[in-house]
């Protein structure tokens, strides 16, 4: 409601209350702003309301439908910080190409060239950037120990006439050197050199300084990198802008909410937007965000490592880029999951570490998790040998071991089982494939009533599971 409109619409107030003509400042020469006490209430009403639902809206993408991300009549302004950004990043873009042209111009065929890398500007989004470049390793060592601490010469020189000893004699150079490692930054550890007498040449000195002074911009980009890294239920701005891109390329329509925070991944809910020439996009999508923080991943580097799809690249990679693999390697697997008509999610889009699939579910209801299910023994038994039969074409028609596979990553959706979560999933001959494949079958035949049933197998026929029907029948057992 805005106050011109109370203004105007409100009834003529004819003369002022008693208290105005014996006020001491006189009468207010306008009499227009004469809007009731509910009228006031109510508009600050609505303005707390409107607060409360921008407040709620940006920081956690998690939002109602009030989301960050909707379109048209939008009118929350959180979003013009991300439109600011974006903005930003072309006017970079666009910066930095003209510097390369310049660049480009004055170097000419020049044997000599003059680099202009320094000025461009290396904005957040650009993830390909010289920024993203972490080492693994930190294998900087401290060869320096002290024994006791001596001071250093600091006047200019010492000793008279023939004994002059100048500041630029070795010795005093050397010291004064060793002294200035005190304005390194205090993160860069320089030992009790200090504290020792010391001697640095220049031509160490200046090493040292060099290396100082890269390592304190390894760290600031580092801490970035923290800051930057998706934080426990909202995502990065990076990841916000990719999502941000999405929505506004017409893709998405909205993105509604989160549906799950595991360790490794955010997945939202979003409407489908558009198609394009070569894509349709299904109505209800899920957008599994692969989180930045690189810990977790870390523990499962032997999905990756030895995965020979992947493994010429790991090595290569630093760690952001590794998370892509992962969600590279789910859109592949997903992929041939797809073509072999196991249900599982179809894959839509993969942009870096935000892969866009299909939505298990209806009404941003996602399906139930086996775990959560409650089913007819009739439909645990269904799911069972669904189950049985995916596995088996997974590894016969997919050349994939699930790697992962319990009640937590199949969903039950329109009366059967969709598989899920498949990044780390592995071909066969990965040096722990069978071991996985283990595994999965363990966890598989762990799901009640159905591990009672083979248990029972086991015991009256001591017979062992080894032929599959392909139309989802009860296995058939050799004798
Ligand atoms: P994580 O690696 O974090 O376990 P998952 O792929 O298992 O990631 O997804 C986490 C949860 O998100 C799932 O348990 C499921 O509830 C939900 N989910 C993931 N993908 C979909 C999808 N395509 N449709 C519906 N829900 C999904
Ligand atoms: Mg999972």
């Amino acid at each position: 409601m805005d106050s011109v409109g109370v203004a105007a619409a409100a009834p003529d107030a004819g003369p002022g209350p008693a208290w105005q003509s014996k006020c001491p400042w006189g009468t207010p020469s306008t009499t227009s702003i004469s809007c009731s006490l509910a009228d006031v209430m109510s508009e600050q009403l609505a303005k707390e309301l409107q607060l409360e639902e921008e407040n709620a809206a940006f920081p956690e993408v998690v939002a109602t439908a009030e989301g960050p991300f909707i379109t048209g009549e939008n009118i929350d302004t959180s979003s013009d910080l991300m439109l600011a950004q974006m903005l930003q990043m072309e006017f970079d873009r666009e910066y930095d190409a003209q510097l390369r042209r310049e660049e480009k111009k004055i170097n000419g065929d020049s044997k000599v060239s003059i680099s202009f890398e320094n000025y461009r500007k290396v904005h957040p989004y650009d993830s390909d950037s010289s920024e993203d470049e972490v080492d693994w390793q930190d294998t900087r060592h401290d060869p320096y120990r002290a024994d006791k601490p001596t001071t250093t010469p600091r006047r200019g020189f010492i000793g008279k006439g023939k004994d002059i000893t100048t500041k630029h004699d070795e010795v005093v150079c050397g010291r004064k050197n060793t002294a200035r490692m005190e304005n390194f930054a205090p993160e860069f550890q320089v030992g009790d050199g200090i504290g020792m007498d010391l001697k640095l040449s220049n031509q160490v000195f200046n090493a040292l300084k060099q290396h100082a002074y890269s390592e304190e911009r390894r760290s600031a980009r580092l801490h970035e990198k923290k800051e930057h890294s998706t934080a426990e239920k909202a995502v990065d701005p990076k990841t916000r802008l990719l999502l941000y891109k999405m929505v506004n390329s017409g893709m998405l329509e909205t993105i509604t909410g989160c549906i799950s925070t595991g360790k490794e991944s955010v997945v939202f809910h979003a409407y489908g937007g558009n198609a394009t020439e070569d894509k349709v996009i299904p109505p209800e999508c899920a957008i599994k965000v692969f989180k930045t923080t690189l810990n977790e991943f870390k523990n499962r580097d032997k999905y990756i490592k030895d995965d020979y799809r992947f493994k010429d690249r790991f090595s290569k990679l630093n760690p952001r880029k590794i998370i892509r693999m992962w969600a590279e390697k789910e859109m592949h697997n997903l992929t041939r999951m797809q073509n072999a008509g196991i249900p599982c999610p179809q894959v839509v889009i993969l942009k870096k570490h935000v892969l866009v699939m299909s939505f298990i579910g209806q009404d941003q209801v996602p399906a139930p998790k086996l775990k959560d299910v409650t089913l007819s023994s009739e439909d645990m038994k269904k799911a069972y040998y669904q189950i049985l039969n995916m596995m088996q074409q997974l590894y016969r028609e997919c050349n994939l071991v699930h790697a992962d596979l319990s009640e937590y990553n199949m969903l039950w959706h329109d009366g059967k089982v969709w598989l899920i979560d498949v990044s780390q999933s592995v071909e066969p001959t990965h040096p722990h494939g069978l071991e996985f494949l283990f595994r999965d079958c363990r966890n598989v035949s762990q799901i009640e009533a159905l591990e009672k049933m083979n248990e029972d197998h086991v015991q009256n026929h001591g017979k062992k599971l080894s032929t599959f029907s392909s139309d989802g029948d009860p296995p058939i057992y050799d004798e």
